[in-house]
């Protein structure tokens, strides 16, 4: 059950946080690592640090980009130690964990970490659903990473346990790269009824990306809106997809 739950670290620089979130996720009973864009290798102390988890470090997948790490999940929550600065839709670590495990039951999702000198980058930050932060000191609220992965793990295995006493039903949402295909759709009808003008785009799409975000869209939704789009396409003569 809890292998769907993809645990990603982006731009990672010291191995030894690599084997300690191993050992991190396999005592809350996660197992699937990914590591995108990497700025270190697995080593020796990564393997000291995982202990008994070396088994996660050797199955672990390399990847060059977050978004290629995500594009089948239907559901991406981002870790930042500074809260709202993008004014996202966010999660308590104790919502994340709940998500995850009720989303995980029917295809993968995932939970992102970012660098530890300074985290993730805006641009990723736009590409996840959720962002969560850990409710810590204001004054000095930047964790280690892998003991932030241990938190939000702990929560994660809370859901799983509470979702073994009563199951909770599931909703069907876009996978990651699905809906960066219904955003690219978007912008290009835009751009085609000059809505968006191509030098000038503005704000409008990281506005749109965060409305629906927000919304969640569920999969028929999504297609609904690609209906909508094609129609005025047709209209406008539009011939990319
Ligand atoms: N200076 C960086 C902190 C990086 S800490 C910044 O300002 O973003 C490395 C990673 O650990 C973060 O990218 C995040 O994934 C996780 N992390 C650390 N503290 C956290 C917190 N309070 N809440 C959520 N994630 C946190």
């Amino acid at each position: 059950m809890l292998s769907n739950i993809r645990v990603i670290l982006v731009g990672t620089s010291h191995p030894g946080n690599i084997g300690s979130t191993a050992r991190a996720m396999k005592t809350m009973g996660l197992s699937t690592l990914y590591l995108a864009e990497p700025r270190c290798e697995v080593d020796g102390q990564s393997i000291a640090l995982a202990a008994g988890a070396s088994d996660i470090l050797k199955h672990l997948v390399k990847v060059d980009s977050l978004q290629e790490a995500i594009a089948d999940c239907s559901l991406v929550i981002a870790t930042s130690a500074r809260s709202r600065t993008l004014d996202w839709p966010m999660l308590e670590p104790r919502e994340a964990g709940q998500k995850l495990v009720t989303e995980g039951i029917t295809g993968p999702v995932a939970i992102v970490f970012g660098r530890e000198n300074h985290g993730l980058t805006n641009e990723e930050l736009q590409q996840c659903t959720y962002h969560v932060a850990i409710p810590a000191n204001p004054e000095y609220s930047s964790l280690n990473l892998a003991q932030a992965v241990q938190i939000i793990c702990y929560e994660t295995r809370v859901a799983h346990l509470a979702q073994m006493e009563a199951p909770q039903a599931v909703e069907e949402y876009p996978l990651s790269a699905d809906l960066e295909r219904f955003f690219v759709h978007l912008e290009s009808t835009l751009s085609s009824t000059g809505f968006i003008i191509k030098n000038h785009p503005g704000q409008v799409m990281t506005k749109l990306r965060r409305m629906f975000s927000r919304a969640r869209i569920e999969s028929q939704e999504m297609n609904i809106l690609r209906g909508i789009l094609t129609s005025i396409d047709k209209v406008v003569g539009n011939k990319q997809k």
